[in-house]
């Protein structure tokens, strides 16, 4: 068993991880186990190895914003190199253009985690590039009906809006709760206006999973998709 993990055992990983998610997000029951013994048989990995990917690919996830599946927990310890292979394969698994989020997330926090280093000279004039992004069509009467309704209060935390924008009017940002991406619905039952900081860490927040709970609780529009 070779110490390096070939592009081959990783796509085979974050295939078994995106199938794995799907299932936790249509509620279908599933044994993460069979998952890990079946990838073990073919690569001549233990199944333990094959879990600890798992929360790699978790930790990608989260670094990209987006839900990880059920009880594995995010698991940082992965090189940038590996971050950027599997964000690749993700966004290759869902037909859509790498964008470098979680490797760029993934290299700052790398640097972070060092005692010291020099502070960097930046770039005057960074280069751009230009990539294609896949892009939902709203309908604004969704969103203006959400804004509406929650008449400039966050829907998770009560608190007023932060601040009044340009127009006068209380910031708030209309999230989806099962993400477009995941294939959640453009619709009022999906949708919920809240502050930023509250909008931000039911993207990137280590308790999600329960605060989503807590919030289909609470509020009676809400369906679960
Ligand atoms: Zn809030
Ligand atoms: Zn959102």
């Amino acid at each position: 068993m070779s110490a390096i993990w070939t592009e081959e055992e990783l796509e085979a990983s974050v295939l078994a991880y995106m199938d794995m998610r799907k299932k936790d997000s249509m509620a279908e029951p599933y044994i993460k186990k069979s998952y890990y013994s079946e990838l073990s048989k073919r690569f001549g990995r233990t199944e333990k190895a094959f879990e600890y990917r798992m929360q790699n690919i978790s930790y990608v996830m989260s670094l990209m914003g987006r839900k990880w599946v059920k009880g594995l927990k995010p698991a940082k310890h992965v090189g940038s190199n590996h971050i950027e292979i599997i964000e690749r394969l993700v966004s290759k698994v869902e037909g859509k253009s790498y964008v470098g989020q979680a490797t760029f997330e993934g290299q700052v926090w790398e640097l972070k985690k060092k005692k010291s280093f020099s502070k960097p000279s930046g770039e005057i004039r960074p280069n751009s590039v230009t990539s294609q992004v896949t892009k939902y069509q709203r309908d604004p009467r969704v969103k203006a009906w959400v804004l509406k309704e929650a008449e400039g209060r966050c829907e998770n935390c009560d608190n007023i809006a932060p601040f009044l924008t340009a127009e006068g009017e209380p910031f708030l940002e209309v999230h989806h709760l099962k993400h477009l991406a995941d294939g959640g619905s453009d619709t009022v039952t999906n949708a919920i206006a809240l502050c930023p900081n509250c909008h931000r860490e039911f993207h990137y927040g280590q308790s999600m999973a329960s605060k989503l709970e807590e919030l289909y609780g609470k509020n009676s529009r809400l369906i679960r998709e």
